[in-house]
């Protein structure tokens, strides 16, 4: 077999990285400070711009995952205190809850929004609930209006899990500036990328210094004033901390991804847009349309395939796309698919019946600014030649 006549292989969430990524990351590299230093302080000022915060209000972290534990940490909740999110995420959003010595609790989500529904989150509080976390899922806001009444009425924290949502607003305000924290990824594949990485964004700077100082063995300064130009400076650890701190490497790259942040969101809005167009005819579930009022943060395309209407089950779809040489993501398999979290919880999908069958039927088709028109009509060709019209 010969590989020169197979096109190449789209890969699903491939970042577009420019020139600019690589000569700042040479830049930094030349500097010889690669560590935490000038960049990442940069890189910070630059996020807290574009969410309309201060410097005091954002900490960068080496990952959301760390965002997500380090947050709840700080936020000095009581062991065992109850989570209340969704069971349509990553593994990571439940997991930090766990880190933080905290006990999740799911709610199932809207099946049109794939949202964490309000109604099951009010029936879900208990007298341990403490704290509300949603997932502003693919990028689309959740319904923050009724989330943050239910969570002043019931006095409960607010954790926004942003890594879809950096660019989402609801209402003219900025995912993750309405709860407690907002928590952002910088993962290679999310709408900025830093190869790994992640930032808190939080209403109060007082929780934000304990974050920071949590994020790094929980030393009272960080490494840039011990190592700079101003003398040895000894440092105190006042807390347990963690080792989450960011890169100036891995901000050399965020600096020129947050700069691209809105042209890279019209690139996949078009996308978006392009791809409701030309499956508009077949019996396949489109993303629900974005809400008015609202700035959908367009990260995923998830298309549903239900056997019955499509000919075909998902997993054999996933396949088939394989074999096109079309990279394709799954988002998610319900948390309670998962044989830890049935070991541990006793849990069962069936519990949480949406995220269950969105779960099982959703696929993430390529959505990536990296993405051309050619590589995408190659997508829609492969998807028409695997689902025809009802
Ligand atoms: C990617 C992702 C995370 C984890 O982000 P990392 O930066 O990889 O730790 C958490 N929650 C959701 C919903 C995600 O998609």
């Amino acid at each position: 077999m010969s590989a020169s006549t197979e096109p190449p292989f789209l890969v699903f969430g491939a970042p577009a990285i420019g020139e600019e990524e690589i000569a700042e990351v040479e830049a930094c590299l030349r500097s010889g400070w690669l560590g935490t230093g000038p960049r990442v302080a940069q890189f910070e000022r630059d996020f807290a711009a574009y969410k309309g915060a201060t410097p005091a209000q954002v900490a960068a972290v080496n990952s959301c995952t760390a965002a997500l534990h380090v947050s709840m940490v700080a936020a000095g909740l009581e062991p065992g205190s109850e989570v209340i999110t969704t069971p349509l995420t990553f593994c990571a959003t439940v997991n930090a809850i766990l880190h933080a010595g905290l006990t999740p609790v799911l709610a199932d989500v809207d099946p049109l929004t794939q949202n964490l529904d309000p109604a099951a989150v009010e029936a879900a509080i208990t007298p341990r609930t403490r704290a509300i976390l949603p997932v502003h899922f693919a990028g689309r806001p959740c319904d923050m209006d009724r989330l943050m009444a239910i969570a002043r009425k019931h006095d409960l924290l607010v954790i926004e899990d942003c890594a879809h949502a950096i660019e989402t607003t609801y209402r003219g305000q900025e995912a993750g500036t309405f709860g407690d924290f907002g928590c952002f990824s910088f993962y290679v594949t999310k709408n900025v990328a830093t190869g790994e990485g992640g930032m808190i964004l939080g209403r109060d700077a007082e929780h934000i210094a304990r974050a920071r100082i949590l994020a790094l063995h929980g030393m009272s300064r960080d490494a840039w004033h011990r190592f700079g130009d101003k003398g040895y400076r000894h440092y105190q650890v006042v807390e347990c901390g963690f080792k989450y701190n960011m890169m100036d490497l891995q901000a050399a790259l965020g600096l020129h991804q947050l700069a691209k942040v809105g042209r890279n969101w019209l690139r996949r809005r078009a996308l978006w847009q392009r791809y409701d167009e030309a499956f508009a005819g077949l019996p396949l579930g489109l993303p629900a349309p974005p809400e008015a009022d609202t700035r959908h943060g367009h990260h995923l395309y998830t298309a549903m395939i239900d056997e019955a209407a499509c000919g075909i089950d998902r997993d054999g779809f996933l396949d088939a796309m394989n074999a096109a040489r079309i990279g394709t993501g799954v988002h998610y398999l319900s948390i309670p698919e998962h044989p830890y979290y049935q070991q541990r919880f006793g849990w069962r999908p069936e519990q949480w019946p949406h995220a269950m069958r969105l779960g099982r039927q959703t696929v993430s088709l390529p959505l990536s600014p990296a993405l051309g028109d050619r590589d995408q009509a190659r997508v829609i060709d492969a998807v028409r030649a695997l689902i025809r019209p009802a």
